[in-house]
C-alpha cells in the first residue's frame, strides 16, 4: 500500500513517522517552499507526546522546547481562580511540552528526512485535486512558485493534512465558505526575557471575552528564556466585519495590541514591558469550522486542522492531529482494505474530535475563569466563596477527560 499526504504541518509529518514505522511506504507534499520554522508557541498534551515518545522523539523535544510544569488560570486582574501540575508532575508517564511551533515542526520534518529519506517530503506541491477508480487514487499537485504543470501521483490512499484551507475538505464540501469568526483576534508573539517563576509554568488571564496567555517556549539561556505570550480580544462585530487575513506571518503593530494587552495582569510579571520588547507581533483570527458529517470518502480521508479545524483552548489543536496519526496508521496497517482503514480512523475520531471543537466553542477548561468573573466580577478575597473546589474541579477535570481520556492530574 502506498500512501500520499498533502501537508507537511505537525499532522502530516507525524502521519508519514508512524506509517514509516508500520511498514507503509508514503510520501509528503507540501504547498510551502521550504519548512520555515513559521509560528510561535504551542503546547502539546501527554498523550500526544506519548505517542512521540514511541517515535523516539523525546530526546530532540527536549532540546528545543520546556516541559510543562505548572498551569495557572486567573482572572483578567491577576488573582488566582485554579492552579494544576502537568505532565509528569502530575502524574503521567510523560510531559506536556510547550515549543515554539516551527521548531517543533523541524524536528518532526528532520526525523522524516532521516528516516524516511531526502526525498520523502516534496515541497513546492500544492494539492489541487484529485480522482479515484477502484484500484487507487490519482492526485495532482501543482507547482505552489509559479502554478506550473506540478506532479501527478498514483497512491492506494490520499491523506488531506493540508489544514484550515484543506483543498481535500473543499472538494467534498463544495458550500461550506470561510472558517467561522466570531470577531476575536489573537496577537502573538515571544521574546527573550528573565526567566519567570520556575521557567517552566504557565498562565492563561481571562476567558472568552479576552485573555492573556503566557509560557516560556524554550530552554533556559542563563537567565533569561524565550518567553510566548498571546493576547485575545473580540474586537469586531463579526456580523458586520469580515476577519483579518489568516495568515500566520501578518504582522500587526506595538500601537495596535498595546491597549488591550494593559488590561491584563498576571502576577511577576511585566506584561507591557514583554510585548515591548517582542520582535515581532503577529495577527491572526481566532476561527474554526462546523465539525463535519464525514471525513473519508473512498480512499481520501482528512486529517487534523484539515478535518477539525478548533479554537487554541486547551492545547488541543496540535494534539488531536497526533492522535488522529496514530488512529489512522493503525487502522491501515491492520485493515484489509484501504477502504475500511479510513472508515475506522473516522469511525474512532470524528466524533471526539467534533466534540472537542463544540466545547473549545465555549471556552474548554478556561471556563473556569469566565464563570469567577461572572460570579464575582469586581474580585474576590477567597476564590472559595466564589466557585468551589469541586466546581472548578469539574470544569477543568471535565475537559481533560473529554479530550484524552480518564487523567492522572495533581492540583498544586
Ligand atoms: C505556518 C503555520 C504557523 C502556525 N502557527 C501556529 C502558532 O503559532 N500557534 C498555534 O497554536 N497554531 C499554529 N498553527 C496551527 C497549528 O500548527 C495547527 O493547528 C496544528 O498543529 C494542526 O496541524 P495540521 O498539520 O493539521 O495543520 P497545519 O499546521 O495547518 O499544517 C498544514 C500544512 O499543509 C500545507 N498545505 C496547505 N494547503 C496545502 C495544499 N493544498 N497542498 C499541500 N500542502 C498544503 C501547509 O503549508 C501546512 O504546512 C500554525 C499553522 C501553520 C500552517
Amino acid at each position: 500500500m502506498r500512501v500520499v499526504i498533502a501537508g507537511a504541518g505537525i499532522g502530516g509529518l507525524t502521519t508519514a513517522l508512524m506509517c514509516h514505522a508500520r511498514g507503509i511506504p508514503c510520501t509528503i507534499y507540501e504547498a510551502a517552499r521550504e519548512v520555515r520554522e513559521v509560528g510561535v508557541g504551542i503546547n502539546v498534551l501527554p498523550h500526544a507526546i506519548r505517542e512521540l515518545a514511541a517515535l523516539g522523539l523525546l530526546d530532540e523535544l527536549d532540546t528545543v522546547g520546556v516541559r510543562t510544569r505548572e498551569l495557572t488560570y486567573l482572572t483578567r486582574a491577576g488573582q488566582e481562580v485554579w492552579s494544576e501540575l502537568r505532565g509528569t508532575h502530575a502524574g503521567h508517564d510523560v510531559p506536556q511540552f510547550s515549543i515554539h511551533r516551527g521548531r517543533f515542526q523541524k524536528v518532526l520534518y528532520d526525523a522524516v528526512r532521516d528516516r524516511l529519506g531526502p526525498d520523502a517530503v516534496k515541497v513546492g506541491r500544492r494539492l489541487s485535486g484529485f480522482i479515484q477508480d477502484e484500484a487507487g487514487v490519482t492526485a495532482h499537485f501543482t507547482d505552489a512558485v509559479d502554478g506550473g504543470a506540478g506532479q501527478t501521483v498514483r497512491a492506494e490512499v490520499l491523506i488531506c493534512a493540508d489544514g484550515i484551507h484543506s483543498v481535500g475538505r473543499r472538494t467534498f464540501y463544495r458550500d461550506e465558505g470561510p472558517p467561522s469568526w466570531q470577531g476575536v483576534v489573537m496577537w502573538r508573539g515571544a521574546a527573550e526575557w528573565p526567566v519567570w517563576k520556575d521557567g517552566e509554568s504557565m498562565a492563561i488571564a481571562g476567558g472568552l471575552g479576552g485573555k492573556f496567555v503566557l509560557y516560556p517556549i524554550a530552554p533556559r539561556m542563563g537567565r533569561t528564556q524565550l518567553m510566548n505570550w498571546v493576547v485575545n480580544v473580540r474586537i469586531k462585530d463579526p456580523a458586520v466585519s469580515t476577519p483579518p487575513p489568516d495568515s500566520w506571518s501578518r504582522q500587526a503593530s506595538l500601537a495596535t495590541v498595546l491597549p488591550h494587552a494593559r488590561r491584563f495582569a498576571v502576577p511577576g510579571m511585566d506584561i507591557e514591558g514583554l510585548v515591548r520588547a517582542s520582535p515581532a507581533i503577529f495577527e491572526y483570527p481566532m476561527a474554526d469550522r462546523d465539525p463535519l458529517p464525514r471525513w473519508t470518502f473512498g480512499r481520501v480521508t482528512l486529517l487534523g486542522d484539515a478535518a477539525h479545524p478548533m479554537y487554541p483552548v486547551g492545547s488541543n489543536g496540535a494534539s488531536q492531529a497526533i492522535l488522529d496519526a496514530r488512529c489512522l496508521t493503525d487502522a491501515l496497517a491492520r485493515a484489509e482494505h484501504p477502504r475500511a482503514a479510513l472508515w475506522a480512523y473516522e469511525k474512532e475520531r470524528l466524533p471526539k474530535t467534533a466534540e472537542v471543537v463544540r466545547t473549545n466553542r465555549i471556552g474548554g477548561p478556561e471556563r473556569v475563569i469566565d464563570e469567577a468573573e461572572k460570579r464575582a466580577p469586581a474580585g474576590f478575597t477567597d476564590i472559595e466563596t466564589v466557585l468551589s473546589f469541586e466546581e472548578r474541579k469539574a470544569i477543568t477535570g471535565g475537559y481533560a477527560t473529554m479530550t484524552a481520556g480518564p487523567q492522572i492530574r495533581r492540583v498544586v
